[in-house]
C-alpha cells in the first residue's frame, strides 16, 4: 500500500509561498518514518503557474496535480476549495498540509469542512507515532503546555504549519509526474465572493523575517511610547522591531505583521532582545531558534529567563532609555 501525503502549494501572482517548500521538506521527513511507500504531492492552483512545478519537485513532490486557469489567478475560497475537496476525494491522501498563511488557514478548514474531517491549526511540531497517525502539536491552554492532536478514524489527517516553524531543505533535482486537473467548467461569475485585486502594503524598513537584530516588546513595555523607542533602536542599528499578541491586541504595535509566535511570524535573528515578556509558548516557538537572546524582565523567576542566554533582572523603561543613549 502506498501512503500518500500532500502539500497545498500557495502561490500568489506566480510567486511560490516559501512554507510551500517547508512543508514538502516536512512531507519528505514524514514520509521516512510510514512504512511501505510513499508519495510526496503538491496540489497547485492558479493561472500559468506551470512554471513553479520544477521548483516544488526539486523540494520533493514527486506528484504535482496542477489547476490552471484564469478563473483561478485570484485565490477565492468558493473556487479553490471545491476543486481541491474533489481532488481529495478521487485520489484520497492520507496527510495533507497546508501553510497556516492568511489564505491556507482559511481554505485548508474550509476543505476539511467539506470532507468531514479534521484539520490541527497552527502546529508548532509534526510527527509520526508507532500506529502510522500524524501526531500535531498545537500549543494549548494559553500556551502553557503542548496539545497533541490526532485524527484517528478520517482521512485525510490535515494540520496548518506557519511559515518559518520548519526549516525548507536541500534542492534535489527531480522529474515530477504532473495531473492537469479538469477546471475548464469554473466559472467565477454569479459566485457571492468576488476576488477583484490584490493590494499590496510594504511594511517599513527591514522585514522582520530577514533582520539580523530584532528588538521585541512584550505586554510590560505598557505604551505605544515604549513601542516607539523599540522602532527607534531597530533603525538605529538596522535592525527590527517586534512584538508579541498582547502589544498587537492593545494597538501599540502596527499590527500583526510585526507579532511573533505561533498565530504570528517565525523568526531567526542573530540576535533577539526581549523586553517585558514573560515567555509564553505561543511567544516562544517562533523565535526558539534565535541565535543570541537576551531577555529584560523585572520579575526574576519569570519562565522567559529559561529561554535566554542572558537574563537583565530590571525595569525595561531604564534599560530602553540607557540603551538608546548608547546607540546613537
Ligand atoms: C490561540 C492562541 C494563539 C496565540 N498566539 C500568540 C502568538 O503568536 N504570539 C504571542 O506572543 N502570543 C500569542 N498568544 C498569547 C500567549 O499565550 C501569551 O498570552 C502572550 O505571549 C503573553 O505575552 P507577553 O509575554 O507580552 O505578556 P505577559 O505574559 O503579560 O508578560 C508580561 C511580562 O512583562 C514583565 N514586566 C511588566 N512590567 C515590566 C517592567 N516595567 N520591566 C520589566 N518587565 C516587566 C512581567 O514581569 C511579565 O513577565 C496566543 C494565545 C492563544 C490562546
Amino acid at each position: 500500500m502506498t501512503h500518500k501525503i500532500w502539500v497545498f502549494a500557495e502561490q500568489v501572482n506566480g510567486v511560490l509561498d516559501r512554507v510551500a517548500l517547508e512543508l514538502l521538506t516536512k512531507a519528505k521527513d514524514l514520509a521516512d518514518k510510514l512504512e511501505g511507500n510513499t508519495e510526496i504531492a503538491a496540489v497547485l492552483l492558479g493561472k500559468n503557474v506551470k512554471g513553479l512545478c520544477d521548483t516544488l519537485a526539486d523540494y520533493g513532490a514527486e506528484v504535482i496535480y496542477v489547476g490552471d486557469s484564469a478563473e483561478l489567478d485570484l485565490y477565492n475560497p468558493m473556487l479553490y476549495a471545491p476543486v481541491i475537496t474533489n481532488l481529495v476525494k478521487d485520489e484520497d491522501p492520507d496527510i495533507f498540509l497546508f501553510g497556516a498563511t492568511a489564505i491556507g488557514s482559511e481554505l485548508g478548514p474550509t476543505v476539511a469542512a467539506q470532507l468531514k474531517t479534521g484539520v490541527a491549526a497552527h502546529c508548532v511540531e509534526l510527527r509520526i507515532n508507532e500506529n502510522g497517525l500524524l501526531v500535531a502539536s498545537v500549543p494549548s491552554f494559553g500556551g502553557k503546555i503542548l496539545g497533541e492532536i490526532l485524527v484517528p478514524d478520517n482521512r485525510p489527517q490535515m494540520a496548518s504549519v506557519k511559515p518559518g516553524i520548519f526549516v525548507q531543505g536541500e534542492k534535489e533535482t527531480r522529474e515530477p509526474s504532473i495531473h492537469w486537473l479538469d477546471v475548464t467548467d469554473l466559472k467565477a461569475e454569479g459566485l457571492p465572493l468576488k476576488a477583484l485585486r490584490i493590494d499590496k502594503k510594504e511594511p517599513k524598513g527591514v522585514p522582520l523575517e530577514k533582520a539580523e537584530i530584532v528588538f521585541c516588546g512584550g505586554y510590560g513595555i505598557g505604551s505605544k511610547e515604549n513601542w516607539a523607542k523599540l522602532e527607534t533602536l531597530a533603525a538605529r542599528v538596522g535592525g527590527a522591531a517586534a512584538c508579541t499578541r498582547p502589544v498587537m491586541d492593545e494597538g501599540w504595535s502596527p499590527g500583526e505583521h510585526v507579532m511573533v509566535g505561533t498565530s504570528g511570524k517565525s523568526i531567526r535573528p542573530k540576535v533577539y532582545i526581549g523586553f517585558g515578556i514573560s515567555g509564553a509558548t505561543h511567544h516562544i516557538c517562533g523565535m526558539k531558534d534565535s541565535g543570541l537572546v537576551i531577555n529584560v524582565n523585572r520579575d526574576e523567576h519569570c519562565p522567559v529567563f529559561e529561554v535566554s542566554d542572558i537574563g537583565i533582572v530590571e525595569d525595561l523603561n531604564k534599560v530602553l532609555d540607557q540603551l538608546l543613549m548608547t546607540i546613537q
